[in-house]
């Protein structure tokens, strides 16, 4: 796409299972923001990470957003079908000495220094490391400890420095799986977004992959990050929490309450509308800033 002055958003669901309420939120928040300013709205299948990938879940993803009216623009795509492109962009970063193979296990991970939330930071062990490596290994980037800034729509202004709060990180498994934050971006440069609404729970990895953009050389799409929907004992809704699919059989009401937890505020008269007029008002309507700078929001708000 060279029409860079349009708008392109996308929903990047990871074949997992089916859409749960928690899911179709962020989904339903991605279309209508795309479709509010007359944009594209592209669907990815992050298929990359295959041990966690469920038979059947990316054909289920595609007839639930149908069912609910969210039409994405333009063939889905899918990860898994674009491997060779990882890797020939490690290669270069390779030659750039801007990778280096990691042998550390878990093990020694995890009983290194940690910071006060829970996540381990890297303490660049194998930075020395050559190629060729003979053990197997995992593909870390080096970091810098640059101020990485951004903007985002709905939680402010959010800046990190990625050394010292995270450390060098990996965009390729020790089993060969391309790393979420790094396929993540080369598909969002890929698909020309420059749009991404996506959950809280990813507020974190923006730094990331804003940092590989800029050692790409890429652009840096502007960010919305939405509160994750919780369930009664405040957990994320999620397989692992065992979230119920959508129903199928009642779009209007799934609509009717996502948009409640969009905080969109739908006008009495339409109360018997169907789930397509409720979409269309939304998208005409449709106000993210309403939602405040929470991380979460309780499904039976
Ligand atoms: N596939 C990722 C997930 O399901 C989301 C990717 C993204 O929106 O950046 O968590
Ligand atoms: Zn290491």
């Amino acid at each position: 796409v060279s029409d860079t002055s349009r708008y392109i958003g996308r929903f990047a669901p990871s074949p997992t299972g089916s859409l749960h309420l928690g899911s179709l939120y962020t989904a339903l928040a991605s279309f209508l923001d795309a479709k509010a300013q007359q944009g594209l709205w592209l669907l990815r299948i992050d298929d990359l990470d295959t041990p966690r990938n469920t038979k059947d879940a990316a054909g289920n993803i595609l007839t639930t957003l149908e069912a609910f009216g969210l039409q994405w623009d333009d063939e889905v795509y899918y990860q898994s079908h674009h491997i060779s492109i990882y890797n020939d962009i490690l290669a270069t970063l390779q030659h750039h000495k801007l990778i280096y193979p990691c042998t550390c296990s878990r093990k020694t991970l995890t009983t290194s220094q940690s910071n006060t939330a829970t996540e381990v930071i890297y303490p660049n062990n194998c930075r020395d490391n050559t190629f060729p490596c003979p053990t197997p290994h995992a593909l870390r980037i080096k970091t810098d400890n640059r101020n990485i800034a951004f903007n985002d729509r709905l939680q402010g202004l959010i800046s990190q420095q990625l050394a010292s709060q995270h450390g060098d990180f990996i965009l390729k498994r020790k089993d060969h799986i391309i790393a979420y934050q790094f396929a993540v971006v080369i598909d969002d440069d890929r698909q020309s977004v420059n749009h991404v609404v996506r959950g809280m729970d990813l507020l974190d990895s923006t730094a990331k992959q804003i940092y590989l953009q800029q050692r790409l050389g890429l652009n840096t799409p502007n960010y919305l990050h939405v509160p994750i929907i919780t369930d009664e004992q405040g957990f994320k809704l999620s397989k692992q929490t065992k979230a119920q699919a959508v129903d199928l059989k009642s779009p209007t009401l799934v609509i009717f309450k996502l948009l409640h937890l969009l905080k969109q505020q739908l006008p009495v008269e339409l109360q018997n509308a169907s789930a397509a007029e409720l979409l269309n008002w939304a998208i005409t309507h449709w106000n993210p800033a309403a939602l405040k700078p929470i991380a979460a929001i309780p499904l039976d708000d």
